[in-house]
């Protein structure tokens, strides 16, 4: 592996401009197919995303059937029938048992390695592409992708110039861009006549029209159900755990969440159900006995039993009564309320944190303008994508990865074909 400073070779059949999951599946499927590869990285290590992935642990995909695999996928699941089939979820555990790097199934069908060290997947890689012959560049920025005659010239941030009858752009998204996702690849592409759609976060923390969530700042709530309605259709139903933060609302159900929210956040009615176990009728039964059991006592003290005690008052309040109201003097309507916002507390979402704070970028390089059977573009022949930088993104649980290894192989195998046959 090269630091950058002497590059050996300036020309290859298939050029891979980003060394992140996408990008090292690219180079190692076009070197096994029997194509001259180099891959350019512009940070000093390969992989710097996939360090942070599952907590450090590495959710590498989900050992899910096809059909729920593209339930997983919001967005343009169509596009990625062809590369998922032809690299399914079994495909990336065979590979990288065979890199060294065996893999285990946890919860919900997600596999993680063994070692539970996500470095172990960058290492497996980087150890597969250089047993393969990949020329791998570190510390090298791509700062212009042009077309010249039959060839593409990749010119270089610190100068110099690569040539490749193939290039294949798998340069991330815009989220976390301190892992060197900054939205190259979309400037390349649309260099090269490509639409990018709007880029947003998603699995990502959402933000509150209501001041309330900031008093609980740092407060979990386990055993929730967060649902989401747009019109009648729920379109998110989900039980576990959350947490209110200094801009509204994140944790796992949230960041969930937000990968279902429509375009338009406001046309989607979000509830909190802090008692999901029990029905409306089951909640008021609980509410008179203990409004029966402790009429002297105030609401914020009764409260404190079906909620954690720092939220009973907050709580008290949004009902629009006072913390130290005497049980003895709410009335049925009262009571009615309270038992209504336990079972649904609105949460007026109107926005998302930075995109920039995102675990995946919603939004990218438009998936009608590439060919879904080989990745290559349909507007610049030679051109292929993969990965984050297309307008695809899944929920979580090991399916992005799984996008940009799919879309990886893909155009990995597609670009040494193409490269051969030029
Ligand atoms: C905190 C966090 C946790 C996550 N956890 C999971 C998880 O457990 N499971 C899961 O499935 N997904 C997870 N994801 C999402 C997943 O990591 C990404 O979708 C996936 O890594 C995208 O891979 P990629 O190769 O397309 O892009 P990236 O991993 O972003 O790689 C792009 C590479 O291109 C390089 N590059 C960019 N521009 C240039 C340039 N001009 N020249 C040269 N190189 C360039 C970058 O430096 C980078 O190394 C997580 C994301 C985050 C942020």
């Amino acid at each position: 592996m090269s630091t950058g400073s002497m590059l050996a070779k300036t020309a290859c059949d298939v050029l891979v401009i980003g060394g992140g999951a996408a990008g090292m599946m690219a180079a190692l499927q076009a070197a096994w197919a029997g194509a001259q590869v180099i891959l350019l990285e512009k940070n000093e290590k390969l992989g710097k995303k996939i360090y942070i992935t599952g907590k450090g642990r590495c959710n590498v995909t989900n050992a899910c059937d096809l059909e729920d695999f593209f339930l997983q996928v919001p967005r343009n699941p169509k596009f990625l029938n062809a590369a998922v089939r032809q690299f399914t979820y079994e495909d990336v555990t065979s590979l990288l048992e065979m890199l060294g790097t065996p893999t285990k199934v946890e919860r919900g069908n997600r596999v993680f390695p063994e070692s539970d060290k996500a470095s172990d997947v960058t290492r497996a890689f980087a150890r597969g592409m250089k047993d393969a012959g990949v020329d791998v560049e570190l510390n090298t920025g791509v700062s212009r992708v042009v077309r010249e005659d039959d060839v593409f010239c990749v010119r270089l941030v610190q100068g110099g110039e690569f040539r490749a009858k193939s290039v294949i752009i798998a340069t991330g998204g815009v989220s976390y861009p301190s892992t060197g996702s900054t939205g190259d690849g979309h400037r390349f592409a649309a260099e090269n006549g490509h639409s990018v759609t709007p880029l947003k976060g998603s699995l990502v923390g959402l933000t509150i029209g209501e001041k309330w969530p900031q008093l609980l700042q740092g407060l979990s709530l386990k055993n929730v159900r967060i649902q989401a309605k747009v019109g009648k259709k729920t379109i998110y139903s989900e039980l576990g755990e959350m947490l209110f933060t200094h801009f509204g609302v994140s944790g796992p159900l949230i960041i969930e969440l937000s990968s279902h929210m429509p375009e338009d956040y406001a046309s989607a009615s979000v509830t909190l159900d802090m008692k999901p176990a029990l029905t409306p009728e089951q909640v008021d039964a609980r509410l008179q006995r203990e409004f029966a059991e402790n009429s002297r006592k105030q609401l914020s003290s009764v409260l404190v039993g079906l909620m954690p005690s720092r939220m009973a008052p907050v709580f008290a309040e949004i009902c629009g009564l006072s913390p130290e109201t005497p049980i003895n003097q709410i009335t049925r309507e009262q009571r009615l309320t309270i038992g209504a916002m336990l079972k649904g507390l609105p949460l007026r979402v109107n926005g998302t944190r930075p995109i920039e704070e995102a675990i995946v970028t919603r939004g990218g390089i438009e998936v009608r303008e590439i060919n879904s059977g080989t990745m290559m573009s349909k507007l610049a022949p030679g051109l292929f994508f993969a990965g984050e930088v297309i307008d695809v993104d899944a929920h979580t649980g090991g399916f992005n990865l799984q996008i940009a290894f799919s879309t990886g192989a893909l155009a990995g195998r597609s670009a040494a074909a193409y490269a051969q046959e030029a």
